[in-house]
């Protein structure tokens, strides 16, 4: 238990713009609870920074007593990186603002900026950078571990769209890394996590697009689902950039939408979207509608509903646990296995998803940045969620399931940011060969104490101090 020594946080106090927090402090439970409800942790002060200068502040106090710092953004991460026991919380929810250079194209957004408010800025200008599926989640974890959006297969990663970061590193410096400056760095924050530092600002590459794309949702019963795979995979062989989707396993949601008889049925369902001209995406997508879905939704819309269009299913408060598995492609043996898996039984939270990947995102040579695994043109992504802990058992047993049966369809690698397990093995699976060792010399460069430990951690190894 960490004694946190009241003169240092009044001496903290004295000059920060933002808030502290003790464990008696109203607002202090709200801070240390995060998106997956299976994490209960409770770190010692809690520190709510309004700018770099109080990044910085808060740092020197807690590498200075030899805390560990745990850094909040949009608090998704399902592991359960962005809280702690013990240590300093910092919390970013009060570092907001995104600036948008239309005449540069790009825009640069405050560490604790969400996707639907950078989304609502950008869109301003009819501008875009590929985002979060979910409106809430932060722009600081998703960029860091590579980021996949609706838009990628045109536009790629988030990480692919980072301009230059300003970061405040352990020994409280605030540095920026771009393609010409602390190009190391640069490298490793797309793709390494939040391992080298706090990420106060993030510049953004901007693209035309919207405010109308084509996007929606398609439901079909499950006695229409290998007809309509069948037609999604022939989309798909030869999709153009501009489009994206996802197939998923789920619970038909009891809305006015969906026909009264699929209520609280397992079905199958597909989400859409096209970065061009919507009547040409219509096209793209008619041989799928041609199957005769139950529910049609896909049509002209405005990109930040798309954005939103999951939202309703991402509520905080439950209990989550995911992986994000890299799929070879998408073959007949892949589509059977997939739909072995109906959500029967399952809190109808809970989903399993494939996610369409590939174009612009695997055109990105693999040494450009530490992000790995590109050439996967799919993910199988289990998604348990629930509420009681009485039913942990069965969905971390469905999830370890779904991992198993997709075993013989993977390249071996997965996306760290949908990964609920921890360990060097697992950290290690996130990248392609030899990239480790590149981001444990740059952690041993910028956190040699490992500070910053509370993420898909990578352990500091100096050059040449390895086997
Ligand atoms: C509902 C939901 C939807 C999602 N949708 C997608 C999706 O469409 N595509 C996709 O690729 N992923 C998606 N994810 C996964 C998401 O990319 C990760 O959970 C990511 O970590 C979220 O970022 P965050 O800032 O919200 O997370 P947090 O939990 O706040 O942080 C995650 C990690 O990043 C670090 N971190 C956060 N901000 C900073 C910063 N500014 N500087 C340094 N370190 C920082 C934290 O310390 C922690 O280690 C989703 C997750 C959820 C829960």
């Amino acid at each position: 238990m960490t004694t946190i020594e009241q003169d240092a946080v009044a001496a903290l106090a004295e000059d920060f713009g933002g808030q502290l927090m003790q464990p008696d402090a109203t607002g202090y439970h709200e801070a240390r609870t995060i998106y997956n409800a299976m994490i209960d942790r409770r770190p010692a002060l809690v520190v709510r920074p309004t700018g770099a200068a109080d990044v910085i502040a808060a740092v020197n106090y807690a590498r200075e007593r030899q805390l560990p710092v745990a850094v909040r953004g949009g608090a998704h991460s399902v592991a359960g990186h962005s809280t702690c026991d013990d240590g300093v919380l910092l919390d970013l929810s009060l570092l907001k603002g995104v600036h948008v250079d239309a005449a540069n194209g790009t825009a640069r957004a405050a560490g604790g900026v969400q996707w639907g408010e950078y989304d609502r800025e950008t869109q301003a200008f009819g501008l875009v950078t590929p985002g979060g599926r979910v409106t809430t989640t932060g722009v600081g974890g998703f960029t860091l571990g590579g980021g996949y959006g609706w838009i990628s297969p045109k536009y790629g990663l988030t990480c692919d769209n980072l301009v230059s970061a300003d970061v405040v590193t352990a020994e409280g410096q605030l540095v920026t890394a771009s393609e010409t400056q602390n190009e190391d760095l640069f490298w490793g924050l797309r793709g390494g996590g939040g391992n080298f530092g706090v990420v106060t600002s993030f510049e953004y590459r901007t693209h035309s697009l919207g405010p109308i794309i084509l996007g929606g949702l398609l439901l079909f019963p499950l006695e229409q689902a290998e007809e309509a795979m069948a037609a999604y995979a022939d989309i798909v062989a030869d999709a153009p950039d501009e489009l994206g989707t996802a197939a998923a396993m789920l619970t038909a949601p009891p809305e006015e939408f969906v026909p009264q008889e699929l209520h609280g049925k397992p079905a199958l369902g597909f989400l859409v979207s096209y970065a061009g001209d919507p009547a040409e995406g219509a096209k793209v997508v008619a041989p799928l509608k041609a199957v005769g879905p139950a529910v049609d939704l896909v049509g002209p819309m405005p990109y930040r509903a798309l954005q939103a269009i999951i939202d309703p299913m991402a509520q905080p408060g439950f209990r989550n646990y995911w992986r994000g598995l890299h799929l070879t492609g998408l073959n007949e043996d892949v589509v059977e296995t997939f739909l072995r898996f109906p959500t029967e039984g399952l809190s109808p939270l809970s989903f399993l998803i494939l996610f369409q990947h590939g174009g612009a995102v695997a055109r990105v040579p693999d040494d450009a940045t530490a992000f790995s695994h590109r050439e996967a043109t799919f993910m199988a992504h289990p998604i348990g969620c629930w509420e009681s802990p009485a039913d942990d058992e069965r969905h971390l047993a469905w999830v370890n399931e779904v991992t198993d049966a997709f075993e013989p369809f993977r390249t071996g690698g997965i996306y760290l940011n949908f990964t609920p397990d921890s360990g060097e093995d697992v950290v290690r699976a996130g990248f392609s060969s030899g990239k480790y060792e590149r981001l444990a010399a740059l952690k041993a460069e910028y956190d040699p104490d490992n500070m910053f430990r509370f993420n898909q951690n990578i352990a500091p190894m100096p050059v040449g101090a390895g086997a």
